[in-house]
Order: structure tokens, then sequence, then C-alpha cells
């Protein structure tokens, strides 16, 4: 691929501005590679009609605007982007005035959501990597808008926080272009797509490293991974997503952090766990987190049971899990996070309520006891919200149901939220045991003859009833006023 190296001033970018932006200079200024639209492959079509309005009305009132992170860089991959991120040098309060349908939103990292009827499109005003002060020094009150007095010591500035031990807390100083993109993650994350003149503006390398599969971190890996230890998650997970490689660096700076890891708040990575299974290459994240140390540092309970093993044989299920789990969503099916989380670490989940069952526990609370110390076990690092644990229960639970064919009440079994789930968790488990084989093909039958509802029997909703015939439809009215709803009843153990 043919680079262009011209030299735009970061003054050319000021002139633009509007006043009540906050500029921090004293970076060396970075000359940008521009390609231009004739030397790279993303065009308007390619891109979502919303975010090309978004990007027009922006540029209308005076504004840079940009398309940065994932869709550049899958647009140029070839890719079809996941979602659409906007930059701009407006702030969040002139976004609002230019966009009924925004919302403002974060206080970590203060941006506008644009709501659309299919879609949101983020946009984000330039952040600068300015270095904050500690949470250990006193802060005034953070405020919806930048500061006002671009002459203000950078070190003072409310809106840029570490914590003590270097972490980023809050990151809401605005500044160049340059300098956001050379605070983003990785080099490959840091592209602009100019409307304007339809150009790729490149600071930090990342064409280069694209074309070479290369995931780099921009600029000190260490200090970087200590501001935000979330990066090295997302290291691996582009790394697999797009079968690049991990820079030499940045991989050393993983091995040797992955334990911070930590660091990071358990419900972020919950939602960064589920990013990293489900995203269609969830065999090649589980390798690479178990070179770097990361899965031993965020499930290290789990990790302890399966290299206790002598067969390696958990370690083959959690791998044909994964890959069970990636042909699905490859052929355009969605895999929850409770069949995730279910299919991964059932087998550990069971084995933890058999040793309650054989102290004299019974069966359903010793199920009950063993997932509330799965939860247990992982809050310090991945918090699973408890309505998820219910859910990822409730498929085990459903096993022992399975087993009994056709046992009482099938139709209503089959009616019950979750139910499509605890299936996909019998047709794993029974590909690789070949064990309860009958079952599932009775159960299939039954299925056959008796469609699922809408929603396939995924938890989450309240599903309906089946409706099949008189008998049951009258069945139906009957206990919509009487004790039973549709989808609940009994547990089934
Ligand atoms: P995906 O395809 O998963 O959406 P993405 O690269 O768009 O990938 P997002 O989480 O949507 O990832 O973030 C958008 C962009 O914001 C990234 O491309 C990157 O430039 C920047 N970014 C996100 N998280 C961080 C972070 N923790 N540190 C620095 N920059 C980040
Ligand atoms: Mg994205």
């Amino acid at each position: 691929m043919k680079l262009y190296q011209i030299g735009i001033k970061v003054a050319a970018f000021l002139c633009f501005s509007p006043p009540d932006m906050l500029f921090l200079t004293g970076m060396k200024p970075v000359n940008p590679v521009i390609i231009p639209r004739a030397e790279h492959s993303v065009s308007r079509s390619l891109l979502s009609p919303n975010a090309v309005r978004v990007l027009y009305r922006l540029s209308d009132h005076g504004f840079i605007a940009y398309l940065v992170g994932g869709c550049v860089r899958d647009l140029l991959l070839g890719r079809e982007p996941k979602d659409f991120d906007v930059v701009t040098n407006a702030t969040p309060n002139q976004i609002k005035k230019l966009f009924r349908n925004c919302r403002l939103i974060g206080r970590r990292f203060r941006l506008a959501h644009l709501h659309f009827q299919d879609e949101i499109i983020e946009v984000a005003t330039f952040r600068s990597k300015a270095p904050g002060e500690t949470e250990d020094e006193p802060q005034p009150e953070a405020s919806d808008t930048p500061a006002p007095d671009a002459a203000e010591p950078r070190r003072r500035h409310p809106e840029h926080l570490k914590s003590a031990d270097g972490m980023i807390l809050r990151d809401n100083v605005f500044g160049t272009p340059e300098e956001d993109a050379l605070r983003r993650d990785f080099t490959v994350n840091a592209l602009f797509y100019n409307i304007a003149d339809f150009s790729i503006i490149d600071y930090a390398g990342g064409m280069e490293d694209l074309s070479r599969g290369i995931i780099r971190i921009i600029d000190d890996p260490f200090e970087r991974f200590t501001e935000d230890p979330v990066r090295m998650i997302r290291a691996v997970r582009f790394a697999a997503m797009l079968g690049f490689n991990i820079e030499n660096l940045t991989w050393r700076a993983i091995l040797e952090l992955g334990d911070t890891i930590t660091r990071a708040a358990p419900a972020r990575l919950f939602e960064e766990v589920l990013k990293l299974f489900l995203a269609g290459c969830g065999e090649r994240t589980y390798q690479l987190l178990r070179q770097t140390g990361l899965f031993a540092a965020l499930f290290p309970h789990f990790n302890n049971w399966l290299a206790e093993e002598t067969d390696g044989f958990p370690h083959t299920r959690v791998g044909q899990a994964l890959d069970w789990i990636d042909d699905r969503i490859r052929m355009g099916e969605k895999v929850s996070p409770q069949v995730f989380l279910a299919l991964m670490s059932g087998r550990y989940i069971e084995e933890k309520g058999e040793h309650h069952r054989r102290a004299g526990v019974p069966p359903q609370q010793s199920l009950d006891l063993a997932v509330a110390e799965f939860l247990g076990e992982l809050a310090p690092t991945v918090m699973i919200p408890h309505k998820t644990g219910i859910l990822v229960r409730n498929i085990l639970a459903y096993q022992h149901r399975f087993r009994k064919t056709p046992g009482k009440h099938p139709l209503s079994f089959i009616g019950r939220p979750g139910f499509g789930d605890a299936v996909d968790y019998l047709r794993f488990d029974c590909g690789i045991t070949g064990k309860n084989r009958d079952a599932l093909s009775w159960w299939e039958s039954f299925i056959q003859a008796n469609p699922l509802p809408p929603n396939g029997g995924q938890a989450g909703e309240q599903a309906p009833k089946p409706s099949t015939g008189t008998g049951r439809r009258k069945r139906r009215r009957r206990r919509s006023h009487g004790r039973e709803k549709p989808g609940e009843g009994p547990e089934i153990s």
C-alpha cells in the first residue's frame, strides 16, 4: 500500500476550533500520514447512513468530524464494522445543541450518544493524554464542560484524574486530533477518516501495522497498561479477532503486568469477558489468555481446577465449548452469556454440587450452593450479575429434567424461559460425551412436534406457552386467571 506523508500543522486544527475548547499544548507535534481517498478503500457507501449524516452535520457547522477506531480499522481490512464512532472538536454540550436525539453519558469518559431507530452513533470530543493528578490530591467537582481557561496549568485540571497507582479514573481533558489519536490504545485503533476530504489520517503508524498484522500499543506499554489494565484484554481480543500478532514489547508488558488486570472494576471485566468470548473467536482468545497469564488472573480458582486434572479432559472441554460457541456465532446465531458460562464452567460447577450432595445436601440446594460458590469465587475479579447466575443455574438444573422422558408436563417444560439455552447445553454435552443421546433425540422430536415460542426459549423474556391445540389454549386461559402465570412454575431438578 502506498503511503503519503504530508505534514499538517496542529495550528491548522486549532484555527477551526470553537473558543470553549480546551487545548493543551506542549507536546511535540507529530506530522500525520495522510492517505488520500484514491489510495485507500474506505468509501462512503460502506458507512452507516446515520454516521454519514452525523459527520456532515458537524462539519456543516464548522466542526472537525472524523470517524475513528474500530470502524476505520475494520473498513480498511474489508470487514464489516460493529459500530461507528465519531470524534470531533465540538464539546459534549455543543453536540447536544446540534442533535435532538443526543444523550450525554459517562462520568469517567463523557461523550454523546446519538439515538437512531436501529443504531446509536457515539460522538466523543478529542481528548488529550494529559498527565493528571492522583486521587490523593484534592479535586474540584467534575463538570459537564471543559475548563474554560486554557492557560490553567495542566496538572491542576480537574477533568483528568489518575489513581495513586497510575490508573486513569477520569479522562475528560479535551485536546487536539493529534493528542486524541495518541492517547488511544493501539496504533490500528487510532486512524481517522476525515469527512472533509475522505482521507485517512494516521498519527501513530496504524496503517503500517494494519498491513503487517500487528497489534501495538501506542507509547510506553508499561505506562499505558498501568493507566488502564483492560487494554491488555483488548490487545488479546483484537489479536484473536483479526488474526494479528501482538508486537514484542506490548506482549512482554502483558506477560509482566497480566496479574494487575484485577485492578480493573469487576463489573467492567464481566463485560469485557463477554466481548472476549462471544466475538466468534473464543478458542483463539482462550489460547492467548492462557499464554499471557490473563486467564489465570481473571479466573484463578477455575484455572487451578483445570490444572489439577490429570487426563487433560477439562482443558479439552473448555476449548471444545469455545469452538462450539464460535461455530454458532459464525452461523449468525446468538449465544447468551449464560450459555457461554454454563458451557465453559458447567462441569466445574457440577463437581462442586456433587461434593455437597455427597455431604448429604439435597440435589437442588447442592446446585444452588455450587453456583453461589462459583459466583462468589469470581466476584473479586469478574462480577457475574446475580440474574445471570440464576440463568446458569437453571441451565444446569434442567439437565436432570431432560433425562426423564416424557416426565411430568413436558409441554409446560418447553415453554419455560431458558429452555432453549438448556437444550443448547444438552446438545453440546451430548456431542462431546455421547451421553444422553436418547434423551436429546426424544426432546428434539418433541420440540419439532410442539414448536418453541418465537424467542426460541432463550431466557430473558417471559416465554409464551406454545400454542399447539385447543386443549392447551383452554388450560392457558385458566392459568392466567389462577395462580400460575405463563413461564412460571416450580423449578425442576
Ligand atoms: P469493536 O470492533 O470491538 O467495537 P473498537 O476498536 O471500535 O472495537 P471500542 O471499544 O468500540 O473498540 O472503542 C472505540 C475506540 O476507542 C477504540 O478503537 C480505541 O481507539 C478507543 N478506546 C477504547 N477503549 C480504550 C481504552 N481502554 N484505552 C484507549 N483507547 C480506547
Ligand atoms: Mg467500536
